[in-house]
């Protein structure tokens, strides 16, 4: 099954990613976990991708829809993934799905988690990721057991630089205009699921989990 994690920054996209990861045993493709990383190991990727980060806008398409076809070929994305963080336009929603129907797959679901903006920017403004993992915390909703210190890898937490104010709401604006027409481009394809992102992590998860059974009952 290939799914989809559609929302906001901010709205929880890659916590439940995870956590979806680890029930269905299939890869956690992050388009901006991918960035980092060639940031972090300055590639021509990562510094190509630089300014676009740092200014919260995004990476332009034909890069971006590269890099992700590169993780795609990879072995393990053969029973399908969870990406997160991509498409983020039209263009790269094309892109996904030549992708997928040269290995015979397709987009099966598309998870929309839903957020207000101003639940969003508390989000990103106490977000710690982790530097070796990249796992997420918030120091009020979903706090390390150390602080400073991430649980699952015992790397350092850092807040990620495109978290500042000023960052934050330009991502949200640019959220708006380049992907959340993608709402509707997959609501038109009867593959969206629209999920309630202001619960508990564990109640969204639940959900995300209930429609993932309804879709695989649906296809058997
Ligand atoms: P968030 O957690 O806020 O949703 P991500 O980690 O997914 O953010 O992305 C961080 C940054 O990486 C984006 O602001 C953008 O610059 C770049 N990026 C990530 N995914 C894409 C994409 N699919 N297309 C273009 N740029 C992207
Ligand atoms: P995205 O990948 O969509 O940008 P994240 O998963 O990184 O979002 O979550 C953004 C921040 O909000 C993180 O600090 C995370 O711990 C926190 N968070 C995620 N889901 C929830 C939730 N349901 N309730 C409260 N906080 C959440
Ligand atoms: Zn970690």
């Amino acid at each position: 099954m290939n799914i989809l994690l559609l929302g906001a920054p901010g709205a929880g996209k890659g916590t439940q990613a995870e956590l979806l990861a680890e029930h269905l045993h299939i890869p956690h493709v992050a388009s901006g976990d991918l960035f980092r990383e060639a940031l972090r190991s300055d590639t021509p990727l990562g510094r190509e991708a630089k300014g676009y980060i740092d200014r919260g806008e995004l990476v332009p398409d034909a890069v971006t829809i590269a890099m992700v076809r590169e993780r795609l070929a990879a072995p393990d994305s053969r029973e399908g993934v969870i990406l997160d963080g991509f498409p983020r336009t039209i263009e790269q929603a094309r892109a996904l799905d030549e992708v997928l129907a040269e290995q015979r797959q397709k987009v099966d679901l598309v998870a929309f988690i839903r957020v207000r903006p101003d639940e969003l920017l508390k989000r990103l403004s106490g977000r710690w990721t982790c530097r070796d993992c990249g796992g997420v915390y918030h120091t009020l909703y979903n706090p390390p057991q150390r602080p400073g210190v991430c649980d699952a890898c015992g790397g350092a937490l850092y807040q990620r630089p495109d978290d500042r104010p000023e960052t934050q709401s330009r991502r949200i604006e640019v959220y708006l205009a380049q992907t959340s027409p993608l709402v509707e481009h997959y609501r038109r394809r009867r593959v969206l699921v629209e999920i309630d992102g202001e619960q508990d992590i564990a109640r969204v998860q639940d959900d995300l989990r209930k429609a993932v059974t309804g879709k695989q009952q649906a296809k058997a």
